[in-house]
């Protein structure tokens, strides 16, 4: 019966709440991340943008005017990484906060003395356990090959579900824990081993500052270009693959 409700009533907000044929058509060529999705697939990932839009606020911040094509493609891109997982991986948060470009914020950090110091941090992205996702606009519509500030942020909220930011996210049914953290660790120690010694790297370096982030850029990778993931640490694509449910 639960389930006879939940249908007709997320039916009767696609009815009422789906994308438009134009807007959809315009933006679905410029999303990278969906290029290995199917014509089925494509379309339940308009049917769970529509869903994303109706569940969660897009809310403007310095002046930032939001059209219903940003609303769109932001939606679109948060659909990707969830759209075999269901928007329930999204529950527990509600706001999307658009920047018109990077914007500043203030990292907070003891030093060694124990004093607190304050500096300010130029990002692209921001995602508040419980709270807010925050984007850069400018850094959704250009982005380099490989990155994807939506998904980025996407992957710290899943990462969250269980309350710590840790790199590794509430395991799926069947997957093994065991795999996931040798299969990480051991991408991530080479990582940074590469990235402190001043090599050049395939994944941005910005991934050797945590687990955390190296789950989120790495998560970007798997969708935007995926062969890449899978030439250069292929166990980490197959972790990612069995918990998205995707295989890009
Ligand atoms: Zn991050």
């Amino acid at each position: 019966m639960f389930s006879f409700f939940k249908n007709w009533n997320r039916d009767r907000v696609l009815r009422k709440h789906r994308i438009p044929d134009d807007l959809w058509k315009a933006l679905i060529g410029e999303v990278r991340a969906a290029r290995h999705l199917s014509v089925i697939d494509i379309d339940r990932l308009r049917d769970t943008a529509a869903l994303f839009l109706y569940e969660k606020s897009i809310e403007p911040a310095q002046g930032l005017v939001i059209t219903d094509a940003m609303q769109a493609r932001i939606a679109c891109e948060a659909a990707i990484p969830v759209l075999n997982l269901g928007l329930i991986y999204y529950r527990l948060w509600y706001s999307v906060i658009v920047y018109p470009e990077a914007f500043v914020a203030r990292d907070v950090y003891v030093d060694e003395a124990g004093v607190l110091h304050t500096q300010p941090s130029t990002r692209m992205g921001e995602a508040w356990s419980r709270g807010p996702v925050i984007i850069s606009w400018e850094d959704v519509v250009s982005h380099p090959a490989g990155s994807n500030v939506i998904i980025h942020e996407m992957a710290h909220k899943l990462d969250m579900l269980d309350g710590v930011a840790n790199g590794r996210p509430p395991m799926q049914p069947g997957m093994d824990q065991y795999h996931w953290t040798v299969a990480f660790s051991e991408a991530f120690a080479v990582h940074t081993a590469q990235v402190e010694a001043g090599y050049p790297t395939e994944i941005d370096a910005y991934a050797a500052k945590s687990p955390a982030e190296f789950f989120a850029v790495t998560s970007e990778v798997f969708f935007e270009t995926p062969r890449v993931l899978q030439s250069v640490w292929p166990e980490v694509y197959k972790q990612l693959a069995l918990y998205y449910r995707q295989r890009p």
